[in-house]
């Protein structure tokens, strides 16, 4: 499962096969006894378990990471980081982030009306930055400025040029001087998944001509100390460090070039970016990154003073924008598996051949009885052959369904046997390597993809996903998991590899005891993201502080969206269904359909639903 490989220190496999969790140096906790003490609550899986030491790790990490560059290269000017909250707007997650970056004057980003409301009633650093990104309205514009007679350190960014003169009126309305940002179009782009976002053809920011007529503007009006950010963001999950040092190479030349113009910039945006290793191959994989968070830092830091130093500018004080790589780590999605199927032991015995069975059901039964170490690739495609004629002469109506029925338990039959002889080899020849897709099993598991994991279904992205316990055991069965949507696309089929994506997850014979999965590294977007495709709803939520001594405080339980709120969300009224089932069963009493007692039961298990959890309440597998 490459624990140590994407885990950076958070996550480990204890000496008894478990999941463990580090939220702080030197505590650890049994990732399945939180799961435990769940239960015994009398509460439901799925669940989310949320570490805030491990969010106020990363806030600390990426500060002193900057710190450390700072004092290395002796660069002039300070660091500072924001939050942007879209990245996860849960309360505990930005009020941890807020805290922790207290002493750092770790700051917030907000990019919507509603997500500034949110920011401004946070407790910060004074000195912390709350920058406004997104496009803008008058009332946008006017809340980031009250912000400012509130003591905050608010900055307006512009993402076109037409929001200049919004922002100018209103500040002259409310008689408050606005601290203005300006986002640049870099032609520098990222890597990886989200490259589009930076480039010429990007959806925000000035280019060089409005940059410079933004500058002119202001001097005209007097307020060129109004101008504070240059900000850019070529694009989240950079994959590629290279990539990084070009952008901000830009950036500072950009900057060097403004306040050539006569402007006075204090900071200087870098946007967000910095990736997470998911796969843990340290590669420009998509869902990988080539680079530390040391790195990242200290190549920021050092091309910045390096471009400032060639430009005689001084050195600005550097933003960053993170928010995956501080916030992806600090959650745990426990699913517990609640079924398993698939060919290889679903209904394993060969009907018995009927009087006339065709021709091409007897050629498959020679297959089966045929393969050697020698011959199963022949023998393979031979079988898949059969199988589509099979397929094809049933439709024409030559073949009969018992036939059907024998033929496919025969071509079963025939992979299983295929699979035993490939087991071991280190070569599988190119056709058998969907072998092991067709072959594995469909672990079924409680929870929705598109809940809980969206990335996944929209754009493949990989997490890692590690059974919570029995890891000092050889799993042996392959495996692809199904969500309980009614949805063909509620399933992974993508797990991490170092050279590769892996069609099937190696996973642990059921043994009638229950068995979790944990998916990792799911804190960033996923929470947010989600929607609520079949009615399933938020999952509940444990969050958890590590204490010495293996122990543990739930300190916070959040029960997961109930049958109730979601229908309702849909636009109906509890009172309404409730008053339609009731009428449905009088009727149906009246037509001797039900009795008086059946309709109070009928009407109280009703009930108990619309307040239940929307997931399945069973566990065992
Ligand atoms: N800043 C801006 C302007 C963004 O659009 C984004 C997201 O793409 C971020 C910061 C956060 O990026 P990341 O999560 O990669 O740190």
């Amino acid at each position: 499962y490459l624990v140590p490989n994407w885990s950076n220190g958070w996550f480990r496999v204890n000496d008894d096969g478990q999941m463990e969790v580090t939220p702080s140096p030197g505590l650890h906790v049994v990732i399945q006894d939180v799961v435990e003490s769940v239960l015994e609550r009398g509460e439901s899986l799925p669940v989310i378990i949320r570490f805030p030491q491990v969010l106020s790790g990363r806030v600390k990490q990426l500060n002193e990471a900057f710190h450390k560059a700072i004092d290395e290269y002796k660069y002039k000017g300070a660091y500072q980081g924001v939050f942007p909250i879209k990245v996860n707007q849960r309360r505990l997650v930005v009020e941890t982030i807020a805290q922790a970056g207290y002493s750092y004057a770790h700051g917030l980003e907000a990019g919507s009306k509603a997500e500034l409301a949110l920011c401004l009633a946070q407790k910060l650093n004074p000195d912390a930055l709350l920058c406004c990104n997104g496009f803008k309205d008058d009332g946008f514009i006017k809340l980031a400025l009250w912000g400012r007679t509130l003591g905050k350190n608010v900055v307006i960014t512009l993402e076109k040029y037409s929001e200049l003169e919004r922002i100018l009126k209103q500040a002259r309305a409310l008689g408050v001087k606005p601290a203005i940002g300006v986002r640049f179009k870099l032609h520098a782009r990222g890597s990886g998944q989200w490259e589009e976002s930076g480039g010429d053809q990007a959806k925000f920011g000035l280019n060089a001509y409005e940059l410079l007529r933004v500058v002119e503007k202001l001097r005209e009006e007097n307020m060129l100390d109004s101008l504070v950010m240059l900000h850019t963001h070529i694009g989240s999950q950079i994959t590629d460090i290279r990539r990084i040092k070009v952008a901000v190479r830009e950036a500072t030349q950009t900057y060097a070039g403004l306040i050539a113009a006569g402007a006075q910039l204090k900071y200087l945006n870098v946007g967000g970016g910095l990736g997470v290793d998911y796969d843990g191959s340290k590669t420009t994989f998509y869902a990988s990154m080539n680079y530390t968070l040391a790195e990242y830092a200290a190549d920021i830091v050092y091309t910045v003073q390096e471009v400032c130093k060639a430009r005689s500018v001084p050195e600005p004080t550097i933003v960053s924008e993170s928010g995956r790589a501080l916030t992806a780590h600090h959650s745990v999605l426990v699913m517990p598996v609640v079924d398993v199927t698939g060919p290889t032991r679903d209904l394993q015995d060969i009907p018995e051949a009927g009087e006339n069975t065709h021709q091409i059901v007897k050629d498959m039964e020679e297959v089966l009885d045929n393969i050697t170490a020698r011959n199963y690739r022949e023998m393979y495609n031979d079988a898949v052959g059969d199988k589509q004629t099979l397929h094809n002469l049933f439709d024409l109506g030559y073949v009969t369904l018992s036939d059907r029925a024998r033929g496919e338990a025969l071509f079963n039959a025939i992979l299983r046997k295929i699979s035993k002889l490939i087991a071991g080899e280190k070569y599988v020849p190119d056709e058998l390597e969907d072998l092991q897709k067709v072959l594995a099993d469909k672990y079924i598991c409680n929870f929705s993809l598109f809940q809980s994991l969206p990335d996944n279904w929209a754009i493949q992205a990989l997490f890692p996903i590690v059974p919570l316990s029995r890891l000092d055991e050889k799993p042996t069965r392959q495996g692809t998991l199904v969500d309980i949507t009614c949805d063909s696309d509620g399933k992974i089929e993508k797990f991490i590899d170092l050279r590769d994506v892996k069609a099937t997850l190696p996973l642990h014979e059921p043994n009638g005891k229950p068995y979790y999965l944990g998916v990792f590294l799911a804190g960033a977007y996923q929470d947010v993201l989600g929607s609520s495709h079949n009615l399933f709803g938020k999952v509940s939520e444990a969050h958890v502080t590590a204490r010495p001594g293996g122990r543990y405080h739930i300190d916070l339980f959040v029960r997961g969206q109930k049958a109730r709120r979601m229908i309702e969300s849909m636009g109906y009224e509890e009172g309404m269904l409730r008053d339609s089932i009731e009428d449905q069963a009088d009727e149906a009493i009246k037509e001797g359909l039900l009795t008086d007692e059946q309709e109070t039961e009928l009407l109280e298990d009703y009930g108990e639903e619309l307040l239940g959890y929307t997931y399945l309440e069973y566990e065992e597998a």
